[in-house]
């Protein structure tokens, strides 16, 4: 069974998402409302989605519009149907007797229900349409979440099922994972679960909103955004509804109930429209005072706002054991909510899902948690987990382990796929390696290199596991969200607070030594970047020898945002890459003009298709669809280069002077129209000054290592500043860069 076009009926949320996403993978799609109005509005919202639900703009009018009176033809057409209207049975109903009258023989018919039995969205259906009906129910939003679950009915086509399984996966990049038909799935069971007790535990021990999302978050493998700022973004009332149906549909001795249960504070927060972001703000909300804002949070006794408070919990890293052995409240509410949910998670094996490795699995691809439940109770410990917890009668799964005491009982990862995941060639290596800010896994014939710290921020040790790697052919992939999102500022302040600006002098050589060892050494290196590839990162990518990224990246040269310049190499690898165009060869001022627009403005692309045009990614570069492959693809890189011969050092000619003055020119211009002030003035000069090649000549030719020291100086003379420090420090304190 082919897939070569698709009609989606139903265009709100998740029916633009899956449309959009279905473009994405060059499928012809139609989108169908009640008018076509809506479908057309809902076409433009995906046009100006932040962060973009395509992955190349140009591309959105490949997504037909129309109304399900008028345009229902369509379906005649269509070797798959989504169904993503309103969580209503008497609608869907309607909606599956006109499909399937009108349908193509054979033609998939799906919905997008998250919470409706499959016996009960097919009883109408005769058993031969039955055969070709499932339920894939996609997560928003559609091109960034991985997970897809797909539930089947007993007289499923088993062949269609897995054909539409594999279409998910490779053309759409979804990790498809096949689901029992209970509520809420696996992802929705176990991820609405653990939301609900830890937030009605955070009620119970009195820990501050603020307190259980710094718990509930990174410490646990968690997104920041932790308990209560994820029901902000979502929508508290959205998640009543959740619950509702939860309770409606869940037995009465499920321990859902207990946690689904009503909370006064929440009811009034709905009522008065504090419903989350969307709303007038939520547990937490931003209050304006004249010009200053202020991020408030709500005290869950009193129902009142004050100032949010940053908790130090003083554990930043991963470290469960730590965490729930802490004689304090924080340890005390980590174990309660981890012990929790293991326990909710393994009394649902096998009903929900014979393979328990699923459902970590889920709560990775649609909640992005780092680890699921199953591996938390792998990472305590069975000896110390069973210590600990008191009650686990009539828990089967748990019974059987704790007779059993088996340390080991983890067993293969990501079971639902055929692909050699990362995830699967973790737990195959023959030996590890590394530090606390890299992880190297050591294979027979290739090493990989997995960063470790927040958000994948780089400092000296994350250099010294890479240059270490470079010893066999080297893989850098991580499983975490992000590629990297560049140096580590943190560590560079506090160099520079103590005046200790030798040590950061230090730490960008070595970071530039690195780089050029991934270029040269007798091995090839290939990057597999996904989410922020941004910085240093970049840097690091960009001197890889060869590319094997996702689609969903973002990815750019950041630093004037921060008052710096790049020193890892990025300038010249941008001068590398457009001095090799034929403008350039024409126009000795294109080159240098062209990068100190792009790093100037700090600019980013969302995807691949706008990071070609920049040169942050080469035509030659591979991109993929389902994460999942970046393992597979790099290894085929390898073993397509096994004769692999480090390329020659690239030799620059550089205008000097002569682009200088026109670029002062570009800089004068935004200074007097405003753009940009004083110390924007300052570092545009200094970036100016290395891409210009400093004091140099056209017939003169500069090495590698002239461009690295030009960048390395510069970067010094700023981080030197008051102000490029104050840059820095404001986008530590708020996530934010300080534009001005
Ligand atoms: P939504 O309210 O944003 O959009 C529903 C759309 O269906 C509206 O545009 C509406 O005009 C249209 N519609 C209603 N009746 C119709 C009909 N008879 N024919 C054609 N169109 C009709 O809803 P949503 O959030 O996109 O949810 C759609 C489905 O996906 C639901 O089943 C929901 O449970 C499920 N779901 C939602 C999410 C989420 O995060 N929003 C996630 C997963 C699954």
């Amino acid at each position: 069974m082919e897939i070569k076009k698709v009609v989606v009926i139903g265009s709100g949320t998740m029916g633009s998402g899956i449309a959009a996403h279905l473009c994405n993978a060059n499928i012809p799609v139609t989108l169908l409302d009640l008018k076509t109005e809506i479908s057309e509005q809902a076409r433009d919202k995906i046009h100006k989605s932040r962060p973009p639900l395509l992955l190349d703009k140009s591309k959105i009018n490949n997504i037909k519009v129309g109304n399900i009176l008028d345009n229902f033809g369509e379906v005649k057409e269509a070797d798959w149907v989504v169904e993503a209207v309103v969580e209503r049975i008497d609608i869907k109903h309607d909606i599956y007797k006109k499909i399937f009258k009108e349908r193509k023989k054979g033609a998939i018919v799906s919905s997008n229900t998250s919470s409706i039995p499959i016996k009960v969205l097919s009883e109408h259906l005769s058993e031969e349409e039955k055969k070709d009906f499932c339920i894939t129910h996609f997560f928003n939003p559609v091109r960034y979440m991985g997970l897809l679950e797909i539930v089947k009915n007993e007289n499923n086509d088993l062949d269609k099922i897995n054909s539409l399984k594999n279409f998910c996966e490779t053309e759409l990049g979804k990790g498809a994972i096949i689901c029992n038909d209970t509520p809420g799935f696996l992802g929705n069971r176990i991820g609405v679960f653990a939301m609900q007790v830890a937030m009605t535990e955070a009620f119970k021990m009195k820990l501050s909103i603020e307190e259980a999302d710094a718990i509930f978050g990174r410490p646990m493998g968690i997104p920041k955004t932790g308990v209560f700022g994820l029901y902000d973004l979502i929508g508290i009332d959205l998640m009543a509804d959740v619950l509702k149906s939860f309770i409606k549909e869940l037995g009465q001795n499920d321990p859902f109930q207990i946690v689904a249960k009503e909370i006064p504070l929440v009811k009034t927060l709905i009522e008065t429209g504090y419903t989350g972001r969307k709303g007038k703000g939520g547990f937490y909300r931003v209050n304006k005072t004249g010009e200053v804002k202020v991020m408030e949070a709500i005290n869950l006794e009193t129902g009142e706002y004050s100032t949010s408070k940053k908790i130090s919990i003083k554990s930043d890293k991963l470290d469960l054991k730590k965490l729930i052995s802490r004689e304090d409240k924080y340890g005390e509410y980590a174990w309660s909510v981890i012990s929790k949910i293991v326990k909710y998670a393994s009394s649902l094996v096998p009903s929900i899902t014979k393979d328990f490795n699923d459902i970590d699995e889920a709560m990775r691809l649609g909640f992005n948690w780092t680890k699921g439940p199953f591996e938390m109770l792998e990472e305590i410990g069975v000896k110390t987990f069973f210590g600990k917890i008191d009650d686990i009668k009539g828990n089967t799964f748990l019974e059987n382990l704790s007779q059993n005491n088996n340390q080991n009982f983890y067993g293969s990862r990501q079971k639902y796929t055929d692909i050699e995941t990362f995830g699967k060639a973790k737990k195959k290596a023959l030996s590890l390696d590394g530090n606390s800010s890299a992880q190297i896994y050591r294979f027979n014939d290739y090493n990989i290199v997995e960063f470790t710290t927040k958000a994948n921020a780089l400092d000296y040790d994350s250099m010294d596991a890479l240059k270490k790697a470079t010893d066999k052919p080297l893989i850098i992939i991580n499983e975490s969200m992000q590629f990297s999102a560049g140096v580590n500022l943190s560590y560079t302040m506090d160099f520079a607070n103590k005046n200790d600006f030798q040590s950061i002098e230090k730490f960008i050589r070595y970071f530039q030594e690195t780089c050029k060892h991934l270029k040269y050494s007798n091995h090839p290196v290939v990057s597999a970047p996904s989410g922020l590839t941004l910085g240093g990162g970049f840097e690091v990518m960009v001197q890889s020898n060869f590319v094997a990224s996702h689609t969903n990246i973002v990815v750019g040269l950041v630093e004037t945002i921060v008052g710096l310049i790049p020193a890892g190499g990025g300038c010249k690898e941008m001068l590398a890459r457009w001095l090799d165009t034929d403008e350039a060869k024409k126009d000795s001022h294109y080159a240098p003009l062209k990068v100190f627009d792009i790093i100037g403005y700090g600019k980013t692309a969302t995807s691949p298709v706008e990071a070609e045009p920049l040169k942050y990614l080469k035509t030659e570069d591979k991109k993929i669809m389902n994460r999942n492959s970046l393992l597979e693809v790099s290894k085929k890189i390898l073993n397509e280069n096994k004769e692999f011969k480090a390329p020659s050092e690239t030799e620059f000619k550089l205008p000097g002077k002569e682009v200088l003055i026109e670029m002062n020119k570009i800089v004068e211009k935004l200074y007097n129209e405003k753009i940009i002030r004083d110390h924007g003035v300052t570092v545009a000069k200094e970036l100016a000054h290395v891409l210009s090649g400093g004091d140099t000549t056209i017939d003169k030719i500069l090495s590698e290592d002239d461009l690295f020291k030009l960048e390395l100086d510069a970067f010094m003379r700023l981080i030197e500043t008051k102000e490029t420090q104050d840059r820095i420090k404001h986008t530590l304190t708020t996530g934010k860069p300080l534009i001005n």
